[in-house]
């Protein structure tokens, strides 16, 4: 261990110590956090592009610190990522996505689907499928309710046991979409290895579709691509009605971005829907 060489001099470079503080302090943050109920989700629908249905919800953490106000998931997955921290956070939204299907349930929406987000060290935890298979029991909910979504990056972690994992999952019958696609630098490789059922196009092929020659092409050829294999196709990020148009033009399966909506925090869900089931 006292031969590391250059690697030993990076752990005492300034930056990296800096993270690592960071990451200790979020990390004592994030169950302090869960207790006092900090965290929260936020439902983005998914469109049907043809029929215009609602496809599903995409579950989105958010979290409401007491000093810091909303911090972006953004500012702390990736660095609560591979602790134990992360999996129970996991753990909670998973449970959470439940509920939610649950309440989802009693408006009349039992064909919805909640795309949960899965981090590389939570897909990769061995006690996963057996939390997901015991929560199905205890909510008396099917898997179909549920999208798993993981990006590139979890899939080329470990391939083999990514795999073996997600057969293992689809057997339960949860469905699997690949999040940011196309910003890895492998996709086609596990379109052919891995049991996937919907294909996420990466909102930054989508912004700037119709100025950018390039950013079309990827798309109209990866849907193409996507529909030949059987798959569903997700746009995500779709903010104007030409982008809609387009997408739709182009066979498009589910539409997704603020064009639609926001994400919407749970509560002004319910609130909403509550309205409208009683006319109001
Ligand atoms: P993501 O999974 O790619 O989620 C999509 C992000 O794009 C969300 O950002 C969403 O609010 C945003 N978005 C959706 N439509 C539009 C649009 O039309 N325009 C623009 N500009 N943005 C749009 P958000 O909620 O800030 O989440 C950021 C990332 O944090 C997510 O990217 C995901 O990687 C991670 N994340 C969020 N929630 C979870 C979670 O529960 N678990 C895990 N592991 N990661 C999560
Ligand atoms: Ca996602
Ligand atoms: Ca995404
Ligand atoms: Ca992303």
């Amino acid at each position: 261990a006292k031969d590391n060489g250059g690697s030993q001099y990076h752990i005492y470079h300034p930056e990296m110590f800096q993270r690592v503080a960071h990451r200790v302090m979020l990390e004592g943050e994030v169950r302090q956090a869960l207790a006092k109920q900090q965290f929260s989700l936020s439902l983005q629908p998914q469109i049907c592009a043809k029929t215009k249905k609602l496809y599903g919800f995409e579950a989105l953490l958010r979290w409401q610190h007491p000093d810091r106000g909303m911090i972006s998931p953004e500012d702390f997955i990736p660095i609560l990522e591979n602790s134990q921290h992360m999996i129970e956070l996991g753990y909670w939204i998973i449970r959470r996505c439940f509920e939610l299907a649950i309440q989802l349930k009693k408006y009349g929406l039992a064909d919805v689907r909640i795309a949960i987000n899965l981090s590389a060290g939570q897909f990769l935890d061995i006690n996963l499928p057996r939390f997901l298979s015991d929560l199905l029991v205890e909510f008396s909910l099917t898997a179909k309710s549920f999208e798993l979504e993981l990006t590139e990056q979890t899939l080329v972690k470990d391939m083999d046991h990514t795999i073996a994992m997600m057969e293992s999952l689809k057997r339960i019958g949860f469905t699997f979409a690949i999040d940011d696609f196309g910003t890895g630098y492998s996709s086609l490789a596990y379109l052919k290895k891995m049991p996937v059922d919907v294909i996420k196009i990466d909102k930054s092929f989508i912004f700037g579709m119709l100025e950018n020659h390039s950013d079309f092409q990827i798309i109209t050829s990866t849907i193409a691509m996507v529909k030949n294999l059987g798959l569903i196709v997700v746009a995500e990020g779709v903010e104007t009605q030409a982008q809609l148009r387009s997408l739709t033009e182009n066979d498009c399966d589910i539409i997704q971005g603020y064009y639609y909506s926001k994400p919407i925090p749970e509560k002004e869900l319910f609130l909403s829907l509550d309205k409208q089931t009683t006319g109001g």
